[in-house]
């Protein structure tokens, strides 16, 4: 018997596609689903296939005023739930992603284009861990914030709230579940290219008899964001997106009572000393920039590697790069899946094309097949990079790393500091002493040791400078939701 060639290929391992998508969404308002005033819909596509899902609802000045009415209206008897009566339905969302969590799953890949493996093992469960998290804070919100007459903190009002793209659900999750912890009432917007999970979270929210009102969202575009932001009877505008959008949302707000929180951009080092595991290390630039097609705030764009290492990083790295599966976000086996949109595309290879023009080296997966529809870009490195070249300095949000290299700690400290942005940071080294000495001299945030992108909804998130202000998770997230 004659064995035919062997392959190490995998075999396509697809998930089933077996979820409901309705053809047509209409706005969640006042606990009902119902069309918009606007009369106006839009199309929300998958971007590996590019095909469209479906018919999502644009939300007009007068139907944003319809969502803050109901949220108003809602307010008085919200915080006057006796707060374990408020943690009940944190917990019973909670329970409800997690029963339905491979559907979720699916919807967020499909909706967005990023790997099944990262919605089924990251989006959903932290969004799930959210909820169950700021359930725990309901009743206990006078020793998180106490207060002089040691009575519990009061909720802000009515919160309107704007997320990306890059994690719909999660986003949702981070942004809803403080704000009814602490008894306020949310208008939430997602992003136009990836409302259908919120819309799902909607169906949760009936399936569990949140009080009407408690919880609105609004679809829509630039434009209904803008409307809500500006509503005069919001009390709350937390917004995560781009650090443009976010300068914009700071100017609306100044001068008004409205309390404000950021989460913007970021262009976060990843610092390898000589001394750190460097297979290990190697792992952790992979998860740093290529996970969710790098399109991740904290991800860590800038790698700065010792210099007495940096063949070997490199040359580790190249392999590695190459045993990523690039292709169907809905197989299991896939590492990297499709870019949210063509106007993201778009950007990203503007950027490679400047790398390429300001004389930095390219180096990438070549030969590989991409499928023919979608928004497709191999993983990529960039060396021979220059702190002041446009990749070292700009937020790509795109799977594209930038190498440059240190020779002391002193001045490793120097080039990952040399940002305007100061949301995240890595440090990987052997030594104890080392990890706490220069994770104390970054300005960022959040500062992983030997690690990268771990999310813990105990964990505050959130950055410096023109990466925003403000934090998310945790007993310092709560703050922002409180009076
Ligand atoms: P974006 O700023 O264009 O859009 C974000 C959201 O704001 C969307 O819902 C959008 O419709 C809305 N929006 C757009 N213009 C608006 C306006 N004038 N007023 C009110 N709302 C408006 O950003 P994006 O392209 O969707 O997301 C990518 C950016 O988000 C990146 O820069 C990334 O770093 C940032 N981001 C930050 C974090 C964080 O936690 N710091 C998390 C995720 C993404
Ligand atoms: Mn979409």
């Amino acid at each position: 018997m004659t064995l035919s060639k062997p392959s190490w290929e995998y075999a396509p391992a697809p998930e089933s596609l077996k979820v409901d998508i309705a053809p047509e969404y209409g706005l969640f308002i006042d606990g009902a689903f119902r069309v918009p005033r606007s009369g106006r819909m839009f199309a929300t596509i998958n971007p590996a296939t590019e095909e469209p899902l479906a018919q999502v609802a644009e939300a007009d000045a007068a139907d944003v005023n319809d969502a803050v009415v109901a949220a108003r209206k809602a307010l008085k008897g919200w915080r006057k739930l006796p707060a374990l009566e408020r943690a009940k339905y944190l917990y019973r969302i909670a329970r409800r992603i997690q029963e339905r969590a491979r559907e979720l799953a699916v919807l967020e890949t499909m909706d967005n284009g990023k790997p099944i493996r990262e919605t089924r093992d990251e989006d959903v469960p932290l969004a799930a861990a959210h909820f169950f998290h700021h359930a725990g804070w309901c009743d206990k919100l006078r020793y998180a914030l106490p207060t002089a007459t040691g009575a519990d903190p009061r909720p802000i009002g009515v919160c309107g709230q704007v997320i990306p793209w890059n994690f719909p659900l999660l986003m949702a999750a981070w942004k809803i579940a403080p704000a009814l912890a602490c008894g306020n009432t949310v208008v939430l917007k997602p992003a136009e290219t990836t409302p259908l999970t919120a819309l799902r979270l909607a169906e949760i929210l009936q399936e569990v008899d949140l009080p009407r009102g408690v919880v609105n969202i609004v679809t829509g575009a630039g434009a209904t964001g803008r409307e809500l932001v500006h509503h005069a009877d919001v009390d709350k505008v937390a917004f995560t997106g781009s650090t443009d959008v976010g300068r914009a949302i700071a100017t609306a707000v100044a001068g008004t009572s409205k309390r404000l929180t950021l989460e913007l951009g970021g262009k976060s080092p990843n610092i390898i000393f000589a001394d750190a595991p460097i297979d290990q290390a190697v792992e952790g630039i992979v998860s740093a920039i290529w996970v969710n097609q790098g399109q991740v705030c904290c991800a860590g764009s800038r790698l700065l590697v010792e210099e007495s290492i940096v063949d070997e990083v490199i040359e580790k790295l190249r392999h590695r790069m190459r045993s990523l599966r690039v292709g169907n976000p809905l197989d299991k086996n896939t590492d990297v899946g499709a870019i949210n949109s063509r106007a993201q595309l778009e950007r990203i290879e503007g950027y490679i094309r400047t790398a390429a023009s300001e004389g930095a080296t390219h180096n990438s997966v070549s030969d590989a097949a991409l499928p023919s529809r979608g928004f497709w870009c191999h993983p990529c490195f960039f060396t021979g990079v220059q702190p002041a070249h446009t990749i070292a300095r700009e937020e790509i949000f795109g799977p594209v790393l930038a190498v440059m290299t240190f020779r002391t700690p002193d001045e490793a400290v120097a080039r990952a500091n040399n940002t305007m942005y100061g949301l995240s940071a890595g440090i990987w080294t052997s030594r104890g002493s080392k990890a706490y000495e220069i994770a104390r001299q970054i300005k960022a945030g959040v500062v992983w040791c030997n690690t990268f992108n771990q999310f813990d909804a105990a964990a505050p998130f959130g950055g410096y400078r023109e990466s925003g202000f403000g934090r998310e998770g945790g007993r310092a997230g709560l703050a922002a939701y409180l009076a």
